[in-house]
């Protein structure tokens, strides 16, 4: 490619997480921050400065970055998943800023394919293509629905019943901020809406539930209710406890909902 006129370089992309051991981005630890001298001595990480071995981040980055020689780099998605969560369908946008890079002309379909083969069953990463720093905000900040597969434990066999009239409607729930976010996200009641798309037997006490959340929806605790602070919850709706055991994000839609055909469709049309 030309070289571009500033010392940054920008690659849009989507990724499929496919492990419950990835975060997102570094996983520095919350002690030392990673500081190159703080962390010697730190009994929080053992000197690691990080939580885990790698991230989506790094997993990019390393072969990215080895390519334009440089280490330094920002990762900005469209939102996040916890790290037990897997991002399956067809990924979830991302972009990805290249600081100080040393080399231009490098072949994004071809490290495409390294970071995918270095990474087998970890990680993909699909249509990466060069990008303009204005696609960073963005991505960021599109709302996006989500759907989601959840494995579920009950208290209880569910009445057939009250799946059926739970399943296919949009309801409205309140969300009071959970206990696990509350130290980074302000303390208040949302409202989301939430549709139940199918409930499926697959054990004793175990089911597979589909659904589509709106923006921004705390997931696990509209299942749970988590004591109360969702309402109604799934849980209250179906008359037992319901505890989410592993959660798949399954598509990124549009803001309203829109299925994954039409919202693919209009990502694929934008990549040059
Ligand atoms: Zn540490």
């Amino acid at each position: 490619m030309q070289r571009p006129p500033s010392a940054k370089l920008f690659v849009e992309g989507r990724y499929k997480k496919l492990s419950r051991d990835l975060p997102q981005t570094v996983f520095f630890c919350p002690e030392c921050k990673g500081h190159p001298r703080r962390r010697h001595g730190c009994t929080r990480c053992e000197g690691f400065g990080k939580l885990t071995r790698d991230s989506v981040q790094e997993l990019v980055g390393w072969v990215l970055g080895a390519a334009l020689k440089t280490r330094k780099n920002k990762f900005h998605g469209a939102g996040r998943e916890d790290v037990n969560v897997r991002m399956l369908g067809t990924g979830r946008p991302f972009v990805m800023e290249f600081v100080g890079p040393k080399v231009f002309d490098v072949d994004l379909a071809a490290l495409e394919a390294e970071i995918n083969r270095r990474n087998a069953g970890r990680l993909e990463v699909h249509g990466l293509h060069w990008t303009e720093k204005s696609r960073v905000r963005v991505v960021k900040e599109e709302k996006h629905a989500k759907e989601y597969r959840a494995a579920v434990e009950t208290g209880a066999e569910l009445d057939p019943a009250k799946v059926r009239a739970l399943c296919g409607k949009r309801l409205t729930i309140v969300q009071h901020t959970p206990e696990r976010v509350a130290h980074r996200r302000a303390d208040l009641d949302r409202e989301r809406w939430i549709e139940v798309l199918s409930i499926e037997k697959t054990g004793e006490q175990r089911y597979d539930v589909l659904l589509r959340t709106e923006h921004g929806t705390y997931v696990k605790e509209a299942i749970s209710g988590e004591n109360g602070s969702t309402r109604p919850s799934l849980a209250e709706l179906l008359g037992t406890a319901c505890t989410c055991l592993e959660l798949d994000v399954t598509a990124i839609l549009d803001e309203v909902g829109k299925t994954e055909a039409e919202f693919g469709a209009e990502i694929v049309s934008r990549e040059p």
